[in-house]
């Protein structure tokens, strides 16, 4: 990747950060945009001093001005958790539209490869299980997670356009949950609420019976497999996720047991439409990519919450 350069949407995110910061570690240029409405500018403070590294505060969902040539296209802005996506459905829809629409402009313009990163909520509420990528799923077209749902499957539909009418190389991520360090503490999602919980000896909230199963993928592990799928010449999507599945209630007692408490648990209500199981079937990316994740739920665990930790002693 040595001399190239890539253009990333979500680069203050979670995810986008640390994608920022592998392919800098390369030897690659990077030109990192985000509008900080859910990304943080302290996850990428670290990089800003880099020559090879420029950050612009800048909304995709414009027109998007990217001085320069790119070799690469990564489009990861999105509003990627309920509890975000439920408050700004009009943005979320946006980004997933627009903004892959713009980003995709980019690419085309530049003859650069581009890569989307897509959700497993593109299955909805599956009714096959683990889901493998040929599944067309079972999404509700008007219910509250539709904005994220439907978005993602538009910017899949999108990028295939691109690619069969232009000739874009394109590749999707599917990506399952991920966790780790430069999640927001405030995020809502399960890792984030439960040790910001955990942390602050309050009880884990856990929704419905939390009978409802996930499977989660260290956030290393997900950049690894998102870089292999942009050098690829694979345009069908391609899932990405830690096919260890486990219930939302043995995973709040695990959370519990590796943090050294008695973690008591509460009952909340189930949001509409969460989804009551996910796995990934992985068998496409293992062959294709000869990737699979190394990094065992225990060890994740244990450098996410020393980062919550040390997010928390700051506070
Ligand atoms: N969840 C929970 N308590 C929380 C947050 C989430 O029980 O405080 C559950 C949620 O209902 C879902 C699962 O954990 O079944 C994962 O939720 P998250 O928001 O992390 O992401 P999702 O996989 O639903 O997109």
């Amino acid at each position: 990747m040595l001399g190239m350069r890539h253009l990333v949407s979500g680069a203050a995110g979670f995810i986008g950060s640390h994608l920022c910061e592998r392919l800098l570690a390369d030897g690659s240029e990077v030109v990192a945009l985000d509008n900080l409405i859910t990304g943080a500018r302290r996850n990428i403070e670290h990089l800003e001093g880099k020559p090879k590294f420029t950050f612009r505060e800048f909304d995709v969902t414009k027109p998007v001005e990217a001085g320069g040539k790119f070799d690469h296209v990564w489009h990861l802005a999105s509003l990627a958790s309920p509890k975000f996506y439920l408050a700004y459905p009009i943005e979320t829809l946006e980004s997933g539209s627009t903004g892959t629409r713009n980003m995709l402009e980019i690419a085309r313009r530049d003859d650069a490869r581009f890569l989307i990163t897509s959700t497993s909520e593109c299955y909805g509420d599956p009714l096959e299980h683990p889901q493998v990528e040929t599944y067309w799923g079972n999404v509700n077209p008007v219910g509250l997670r539709s904005c994220y749902d439907e978005s993602k499957r538009y910017a899949e539909a999108l990028t295939m356009a691109y690619h069969r009418t232009f000739g874009v190389r394109t590749n999707i991520a599917r990506i399952f949950n991920t966790y780790g360090p430069r999640m927001a503490l405030n995020d809502g999602r399960v890792v984030p609420a439960f040790m910001d919980q955990a942390l602050r000896k309050q009880p884990l909230t856990v929704f419905g019976e939390g009978k409802q199963t996930r499977s989660f993928c260290y956030v290393s592990d997900m950049v690894e497999g998102l870089v292999r799928l942009g050098n690829s010449e694979e345009r069908f999507p391609v899932n990405l996720g830690n096919p260890v599945e486990l219930t939302i209630l043995e995973f709040a007692q695990r959370i519990g047991r590796l943090m050294g408490i008695e973690a008591p648990i509460v009952h909340e209500p189930l949001p509409s439409d969460d989804p009551k199981q996910r796995q990934p079937n992985i068998a496409k990316a293992k062959t294709l990519l000869g990737w699979e994740p190394k990094v065992n739920l225990e060890d994740g665990l244990r450098e996410t919450v020393e980062y919550f930790r040390s997010r928390l002693a700051e506070a």
